[in-house]
């Protein structure tokens, strides 16, 4: 599979495709990553909160692959939020996935009641500076958060990864990214599998394509301009998830998805979350 290459705002790439990890034992992830190199994945996202950076860098390690061949994205978890506690907790993740650099660093969670996502990210553009970090990122940030970012840093991130899928199809974000010139990456793409792929809406479409409901639906994100990291751990969805480069959907069948929409979030709500 030939996976597209999306272009960042500051002249890297990141493939429109990579592998989640989230809620992958440590013992689990060197298998399931090693899987999906074999299927063609170059990206794999992670994240110091998932407990399983040794385990990828295990993979990363067996895998053979020339470094600069892979996509790894890594994120610092919230209680490390702050400037010298971001170089220290970057320092500690690197040395766990056994790298030099990494591709795209993220603060996981804007916490906006801690007041430190600034000075977060005036740490990611040091490591940047210092060629630890290739692109500078951030995850889980409203309009509000990134005009901030924008505003005091001088900087706008290369990617925000947000919770996004047909049920809640983030329209203003993606509008607002679009504007600025920020990546978007859906996190949860398929919904994390729960009743979304089994919605009656999505089965005539992917029978009338030859595909599965989840391939229609990360077909649907590609379109749209997203970025997608679905996870599995079963070799066969592995495979099945990145095969959607050979069929297009019709403007009838992505309004027939756009239809889905509840506004419904799975994850928790970026405004509020502070722990
Ligand atoms: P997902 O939407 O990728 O769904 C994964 C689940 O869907 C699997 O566990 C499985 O039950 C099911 N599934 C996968 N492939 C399938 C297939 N082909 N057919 C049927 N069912 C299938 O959910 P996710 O893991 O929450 O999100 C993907 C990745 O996004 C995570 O692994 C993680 O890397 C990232 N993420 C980031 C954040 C964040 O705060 N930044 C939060 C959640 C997830």
């Amino acid at each position: 599979t030939d996976v597209p290459a999306v272009k960042l705002n500051d002249g890297a790439e990141i493939p429109q495709f990579g592998f989640g990890v989230w809620q992958v034992p440590d013992d689990e992830v060197e298998a399931a990553v090693a899987t999906a190199l074999e299927a063609g994945y170059r990206s794999i996202d992670t994240a110091a909160a998932y407990g399983n950076e040794r385990g990828v860098g295990r993979a990363i390690a067996a895998s053979g692959l020339p470094r600069e061949e892979l996509y790894i994205t890594t994120k610092l978890w919230n209680s490390d939020q702050g400037y010298d506690s971001t170089l220290r907790a970057f320092d500690e993740s690197i040395s766990k996935l056994g790298l030099d650099y990494v591709d795209l660093y993220l603060t996981h969670w804007p916490t906006p009641a801690r007041d430190k996502y600034v000075d977060t990210f005036r740490a990611f553009l040091k490591l940047q500076e210092e060629g630890r970090i290739r692109s500078v990122g951030v995850s889980n940030h409203q309009k509000s958060h990134l005009r901030r970012l924008i505003d005091e840093t001088g900087v706008t991130p290369a990617v925000n990864q947000i919770e996004l899928h047909p049920r809640f199809p983030q329209e203003d974000l993606r509008a607002f990214h679009a504007e600025q010139g920020i990546v978007t990456e859906a996190w949860s793409p398929l919904g994390q599998g729960r009743g979304l792929l089994q919605a009656p809406e999505l089965a005539p479409i992917a029978e009338r394509h030859g595909k599965t409901p989840a391939q229609v639906v990360l077909r649907w994100h590609v379109q749209l301009g997203n970025v997608v990291i679905p996870k599995s751990v079963t070799p066969s969805r592995i495979r099945e998830n990145i095969d959607i480069y050979d069929f297009e959907l019709s403007p009838e069948d992505v309004a027939a998805i756009d239809a889905l929409a509840t506004g419904e979030r799975l994850g928790p709500d970026p405004d509020t979350l502070n722990d």
